[in-house]
């Protein structure tokens, strides 16, 4: 097999492609998969530079798609060459991998492969952020952060689903026009324009019902003075650095507010739960509610160029290791 190996922590020139590994074998409870690709994401970055430090020599990459080749014993339910996807499991930059077939997720009828592989990672996130960590119901106005991003453009689609009103974040004009189609009520160059100021004048003084907040460090300020009395800070990413030395004081300084840093894999624990979300994206996508964007398709032996570009801001959307096909 292949796959994309990290020896050191460090930049992008850690992901060294290694070719000829042995097959991998899977256990009684494990599936093995043909890759045909793997989602790259910002906590791939985490994992390589050890910000969340994975024990080493490792492969990074914590999703997939493709299609099962080999079952476990006690594996029941998977078969050769069904078509499969998964999350949280990590070494995904491979052309096979192991995942526990309690954590595999079939893929559905008229949903492509590579589209499963784009879609489950960061629409989980946005699905769990709407509608379990700050339930938005209707009439609610949000700031969403990095709205053209992976996780920002699915969060927009939702939230504007669920009837919110949604104010988006981007750095460039082409990123404004694409959130603008998306449906988001107003966008705000927050490279160039103070956002607490936007979002106070744009709500009259009150400010919004919560944040979703993926930039971090950067962004902290101004979110926590978009808030409005007793709001929500739902901080869930670190693009720009994470956020470090936060006194609660804070909050109460700035009207009471609610702050709360979730991640994905407390909100897939169960299986239920972790289908009950698939699925509802998976309708989404076979109903043409949502759109899933890919931004560029990399091969395998271009994980590096992959990491370059997703930290450099200049992507949109999804990127994806092809890895067979
Ligand atoms: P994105 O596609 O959103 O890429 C990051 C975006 O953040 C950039 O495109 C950029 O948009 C913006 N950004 C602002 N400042 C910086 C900076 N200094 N460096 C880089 N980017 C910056 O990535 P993802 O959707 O994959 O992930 C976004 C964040 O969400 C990550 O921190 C990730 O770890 C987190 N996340 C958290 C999860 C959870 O469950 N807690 C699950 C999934 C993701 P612009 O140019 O418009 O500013």
């Amino acid at each position: 097999m292949r796959a994309i190996r990290v020896a050191e922590f460090g930049g992008a020139e850690q992901l060294q492609l290694a070719e000829d590994l042995p097959e991998l074998q899977p256990g009684p409870r494990e599936v093995r998969i043909a890759v045909a690709a793997s989602g790259v994401n910002f906590i791939d970055i985490y994992h390589r530079t050890g910000l969340y430090p994975l024990t080493l020599p490792m492969t990074p990459g914590v999703e997939g798609a493709g299609t099962v080749d080999a079952v476990g014993a006690e594996v029941h339910g998977f078969s050769p060459g069904d078509r499969v996807a998964w999350v949280s499991v990590n070494a995904s930059y491979a052309d096979q991998a192991l995942v526990p077939a309690d954590r595999l997720i079939p893929i559905p009828d008229g949903v492509e492969i590579k589209t499963a592989a784009a879609l489950l990672l960061q629409g989980m996130t946005a699905h769990y952020l709407v509608a379990d960590t700050f339930p938005l119901v209707a009439g609610q106005r949000t700031l969403v952060h990095a709205a053209a991003g992976g996780v920002g453009r699915l969060l927009v689609q939702l939230a504007k689903q669920r009837g919110a009103v949604v104010y988006a974040t981007v750095s460039t004009d082409d990123k404004a026009r694409m959130v603008t189609e998306l449906g988001a009520d107003a966008v705000i160059r927050y490279d160039q324009v103070d956002v607490a100021a936007e979002v106070t004048s744009l709500t009259d003084g009150v400010g919004v019902d919560v944040v979703y907040d993926s930039v971090g460090q950067a962004t902290l300020d101004g979110s926590l003075a978009s808030l409005r009395r007793r709001g929500t800070l739902v901080s869930y990413g670190n693009a720009s650095g994470a956020i470090t030395d936060f006194s609660p004081l804070r909050l109460s300084q700035s009207g009471s507010l609610y702050l709360t840093r979730p991640t994905l894999a407390d909100y897939v624990v169960e299986r239920d739960e972790l289908l009950a979300r698939a699925e509802e994206l998976f309708t989404l996508v076979n109903s043409g509610s949502l759109d899933v964007l890919v931004h560029r398709e990399y091969a395998l032996a271009d994980a590096k160029q992959a990491h370059t570009d997703l930290a450099s801001r200049g992507t949109v959307g999804k990127l994806l290791l092809v890895t067979s096909g």
